[in-house]
């Protein structure tokens, strides 16, 4: 399962919907010139994932991920993100179908809702999908945001080590662990 595409329609700087597709399956950069909307897509793609810090998607509201705040005629965001590959390798119930979208929209009231192939979904529905392959978009170390990379390269041995342990999903296996040991 790897991501195919996103469309942003009415999402941040995305006034258009926009298709960003051409992903290679293990590693992808986005080039672009400053303030042509290289974040604004990856916050888009935790915006689906169900990040639940707005602050984390750089606004201090849900109405600022609405293109110009929906000040000019667009008023309502959504992000989908379309998965691909070999369909065993989705996550069950979705295994019945070449492609898997993931679809979450808001509205100017700031409501939102989420929908799994086109079909409406609850939020907890989205979260037990992307945790059932091992994504968590609301844990701390999921993404290295702009501007922590010299945090990072500052932190001690021990650090980096939790970091990895939590990226590769091994971290909750030593709280496990050091509960056993207490014992
Ligand atoms: P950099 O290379 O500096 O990191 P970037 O390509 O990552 O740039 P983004 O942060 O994705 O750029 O986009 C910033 C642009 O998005 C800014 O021009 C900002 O005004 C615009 N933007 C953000 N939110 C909205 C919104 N709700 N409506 C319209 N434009 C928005
Ligand atoms: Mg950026």
């Amino acid at each position: 399962m790897h991501l195919t595409k996103v469309i942003l329609d009415g999402f941040k700087s995305y006034s258009e919907r926009t298709e960003v597709k051409g992903f290679d399956p293990q590693f992808n950069a986005i080039t672009g010139f400053n303030g042509s909307g290289k974040s604004n897509i990856l916050d888009g793609i935790c915006f689906v994932m169900g990040l639940t810090d707005h602050g984390r998607m750089r606004v201090t509201n849900y109405q600022e991920l609405i293109y110009k705040s929906g000040a000019q005629h667009v008023s309502s965001a959504s992000v989908t993100l379309v998965f691909g590959g070999d369909p065993t390798t989705f996550p069950r119930p979705y295994q019945d179908r070449e492609e898997l979208t993931v679809t979450r929209k808001t509205i100017l009231s700031g409501t939102s809702k989420y929908l799994i192939n086109g079909k409406n979904a609850t939020q907890k529905a989205v979260h037990d999908l992307f945790q059932s392959v091992g994504l968590n978009v609301n844990q701390p170390q999921f993404l290295v945001m702009q501007g922590k990379i010299a945090q990072i390269l500052g932190m001690k041995p021990d650090q980096i080590m939790r970091l990895i342990e939590e990226a590769a999903g091994t971290r909750m296996y030593e709280t496990k662990k050091a509960e056993v040991q207490k014992v």
